[in-house]
């Protein structure tokens, strides 16, 4: 059997997270190591649980585990787009029925709206801001073709979604390589790592937060016994919410791909450079196909994200040669196409866009399959999984309650197979948006 890693190892920083001061990462063992709740994985998910189930049972004693350090994971290495459409580009990704993309909806805007809430009341300097200009961007008629047909279905849905022609695309973004655009449904770009690390530390008394400690094994039922690198845990009730890792568990084996995206970011530019960026201060862009190019004008620099691969990472170089052709295409007058930092970033891919979502068995509880718009996404399916476990109904549960799981995939060598030739012929439908 092919052996799944415990926790992704990537082999770069976050950029997010190097631009950032030095953090001491938390990983003092506790006094006790039994506790009422242990949660894997301190992504966006695992913090809402965490936050959540101290929320609603006051003494509640929680462990928080992470593999990696806080800001490093893929909560840490993402875009920094709230958006609430998570099919976007499309309107309704891969077709789902109107009421599965109108419940995401109302998931992803309920996890916006908790986020908003947090990083007011602890005052968490993440760079939130809801005024810039994010734009879902066409290079292509194809391309066109779908970003227009999604302005026709949210209209349906009475949201509306500016246009933007190709002149003032030139002049918002800098570059001529797009010929048409709406006003994406994002609501909020963030700094995503220090939005992460701003939930992390500001975590409610009563979890114990505990990075570097990866779970390898988990017992069969209650009390859970969680082996680590760092010694044994015992917990009556454990929420896994390591997303793809949970494969390595034995959860969700079989319904969740691993696929490796990539960003980077060029060094700070001087305000000629930015010049050439366009006339906003900041701006974010996103592709008209799902295989296509995230762009962000922020910070003084250029974050470009692409590329896309199955279950292993490409080697720095080869995704530093990637992101500057990419780079070079939309903004050929830049002086130079260097990066300072390149990264990967690691998610979790089902066939039908579905979480696993639920009690697994008594006192197992998991979120995982989170693929694109997990920041809010991800926080919103953490605090309905704590609310699950204790009992505390609401109509957003409710609602949760009725999606679909994930599609079982077939074995490998034939999910590697499928995965590579849907990614190739993507990849090419995608052309010029990549
Ligand atoms: C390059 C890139 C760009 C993206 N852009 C966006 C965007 O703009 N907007 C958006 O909303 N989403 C975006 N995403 C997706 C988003 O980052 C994820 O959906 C989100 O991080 C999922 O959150 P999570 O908490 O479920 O999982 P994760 O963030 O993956 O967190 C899981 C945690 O579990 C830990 N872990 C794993 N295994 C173990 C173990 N065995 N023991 C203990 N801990 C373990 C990991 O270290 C990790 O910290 C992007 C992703 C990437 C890679």
């Amino acid at each position: 059997m092919k052996r799944l890693d415990v926790a992704p190892a990537y082999q770069t920083r976050s950029g997010w997270n190097a631009l950032l001061p030095q953090r001491i990462a938390r990983e003092q063992l506790p006094a006790s190591r039994r506790f009422r709740s242990i949660i894997v994985g301190a992504g966006y998910t695992g913090l809402a649980a965490a936050r959540r189930l101290v929320e609603l049972v006051p003494d509640e004693e929680v462990l928080l585990l992470d593999a990696s350090t806080i800001g490093e994971g893929a909560s840490g290495r993402n875009s920094g787009f709230l958006l609430i459409n998570p099919g976007e580009p499309s309107a309704n990704a891969a077709g789902f029925t109107e009421d599965w993309a109108v419940r995401q909806m109302a998931l992803v805007q309920a996890g916006l709206d908790w986020l908003r809430l947090l990083v007011r009341t602890h005052s968490i300097d993440c760079d939130w801001e809801e005024d810039v200009p994010a734009i879902t961007a066409a290079a292509t008629s194809g391309g066109e073709k779908s970003v227009r047909a999604t302005r026709s279905r949210y209209e349906a849905w009475n949201v509306s979604a500016e246009e933007y022609r190709s002149e003032e695309l030139r002049r918002v973004l800098g570059t001529s390589y797009y010929r048409y655009g709406i006003r994406s449904l994002t609501r909020a770009l963030v700094q995503p790592a220090a939005l992460h690390r701003g939930l992390a530390d500001n975590l409610p008394a009563g979890v114990t937060l505990l990075e570097n400690t990866s779970v390898s094994a988990l017992s069969d039922g209650a009390p859970f016994r969680l082996q680590t690198n760092r010694g044994e845990f015992v917990a009556d009730r454990v929420f896994i919410t390591n997303n793809l890792h949970a494969r390595s568990l034995g959860i969700v084996r079989d319904r969740m791909i691993g696929i490796y995206t990539y960003g980077a970011f060029t060094p700070q530019l001087d305000d000629t450079q930015l010049d050439f960026l366009g006339e906003a201060p900041k701006w974010g862009a996103l592709p008209a196909h799902r295989m296509g190019t995230t762009m962000r004008k922020t910070m003084g620099r250029l974050l470009i994200r692409s590329g896309d691969s199955y279950e292993r990472e490409l080697a720095p170089d080869t995704v530093r040669a990637m992101l500057a052709r990419l780079y070079r295409n939309r903004f050929p007058a830049m002086r130079s196409h260097e990066f300072e930092h390149v990264w990967g970033g690691l998610t979790a891919i089902t066939h039908n866009g579905a979480f696993a979502f639920g009690q697994l068995k008594p006192g197992l509880f998991a979120s995982v399959g989170c693929g694109g718009a997990g920041v809010a996404r991800g926080t919103t399916h953490g605090k309905l999984l704590a609310e699950l476990a204790c009992g505390s109904p609401s109509s957003l549960l409710s609602e949760r309650l009725k999606l679909d799981g994930p599609n079982w995939l077939p074995p490998e060598p034939f999910r590697r197979l499928g995965a590579t030739a849907q990614i190739a012929w993507e990849q090419w439908l995608a052309g010029a948006e990549r």
